[in-house]
């Protein structure tokens, strides 16, 4: 069984940048809102990441951080102080998909 914490920790990050991704390669502004097939291709899994705790996300609008149904239970929310962390592995997949 996974870590809680995979759906902070990497899911809502996971689909937050790929959100990111997706707002960049097709010119949307900070209030579209993708939808889970749009992102696919996107995330380095190429598959839909999944709650531990079977929760369901919420996408957003590209400015919003994606939520899951279980946000008010700890480790299914996620924490803007890990983004400095992960601004980097943005970086990393911009520059993958550029090659
Ligand atoms: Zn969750």
């Amino acid at each position: 069984m996974r870590r809680p914490s995979a759906c902070s920790d990497a899911n809502l990050w996971a689909i937050h940048y790929a959100k990111q991704l997706w707002a960049t390669e097709n010119r949307k502004g900070p209030a579209a809102v993708p939808t889970e097939a749009d992102l696919v291709p996107y995330l380095r899994s190429s598959q839909w990441p999944s709650c531990p705790a079977l929760g369901t996300y919420t996408i957003g609008a590209v400015a919003a951080y994606p939520t899951c149904s279980h946000g008010a239970v700890q480790g299914h929310t996620l924490k803007p102080s890990f983004e400095p962390k992960t601004r980097r592995l943005l970086e990393e997949m911009k520059k993958r998909r550029a090659r």
